[in-house]
């Protein structure tokens, strides 16, 4: 049974992207004759709002959307995610990361053709770590790409890409972790799970077989694969779909205040109307 999922954070409200983001999901669902899953990824606590989630139902059931319930929120759930890393931790692939990002960029840049997106890192001696536990220093587990690489002994990871990455990549993609950030954050001391943690332990908890998102999530891909071959779970397909963009030929983003589904409701646009514009019909 094909299955797939619209995952947004509730950190502002939706906008166009996030039309087309869903819209793309719960067609192919539909097509499929699959099932179509909402997620409210509400782990960040300091930029989630329950009056966002809330808009995310309105915004998403004014556009046509219909969606399984119970919704699964990530808040809800964080014993899964502390299961899963303490399964990783308990097969030494993670450890404690006290370094500031200045810190991290420092070590990446004195590594070969380091950047401070591709840092690695190790645990610190037994001593010292209890002694910045015991002053209360804030960290954050990372995944340790050398363990990994250590764990998988050579065996190169694949994933399927049914749509296009922003490169054009499609069909079988190789696994390159080092592509979605070095040794990633899987949970912060504070909130005890990070994104790329809670999001493969919820494809597969939800029986994921399709991951339907935006470009820009792509090179999360490969380190997902990897988590997922780690904690051996099934690999979803990918698709990844071309980003929306105005009229500016930029893409839409909370960041640029695009406007919000809720602007383009007050002023009259229909759903119908904004389907036709993205080119649903
Ligand atoms: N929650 C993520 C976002 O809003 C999407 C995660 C995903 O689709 O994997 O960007």
């Amino acid at each position: 049974m094909f299955v797939t999922r619209f995952a947004p954070s509730p950190t502002g409200y939706l906008h166009r992207g996030h039309a087309f983001s869903a819209l793309t999901a719960y067609e192919a669902a539909r097509a499929a004759g699959g099932r179509f899953i909402l997620r409210i990824e509400d782990i960040d606590v300091t930029r989630s709002r329950p009056q966002f989630e809330d808009a995310i139902y309105e915004d998403l059931a004014w556009l046509g959307i219909q969606w399984e319930t119970p919704v699964r929120r990530q808040s809800d759930h964080l014993d899964d995610y502390q299961a899963a890393l303490a399964a990783l931790t308990a097969d030494h692939l993670t450890y404690r990361c006290f370094k500031t990002r200045k810190e991290r960029a420092q070590a990446a840049a004195s590594a070969p053709h380091g950047r401070a997106e591709t840092f690695r890192g190790a645990a610190l001696p037994a001593a010292e770590e209890a002694e910045r536990l015991a002053a209360g220093a804030p960290f954050a587990w990372r995944l340790s790409l050398d363990a990994a690489e250590q764990a998988l002994a050579g065996r190169s990871l694949t994933f399927t890409e049914e749509g296009q990455g922003p490169g054009g990549e499609h069909g079988r993609i190789k696994v390159d972790p080092a592509l979605s950030g070095g040794d990633v954050v899987l949970a912060r001391k504070d909130v005890g799970v990070a994104y790329h943690l809670a999001v493969v332990v919820d494809d597969a908890l939800q029986g994921v077989t399709h991951v339907i998102r935006g470009q820009d999530l792509f090179e999360a891909a490969h380190v997902q694969r990897l988590l997922q071959t780690l904690l051996d779970l099934p690999a979803p397909i990918y698709r990844h779909h071309r980003l929306l963009t105005g009229p500016d030929g930029k893409r839409f983003a909370k960041r640029d205040h695009a406007e919000t589904l809720r602007d383009l409701r007050a002023r009259g646009v229909t759903p119908g109307e904004l389907r036709a514009e993205m080119g649903f019909d």
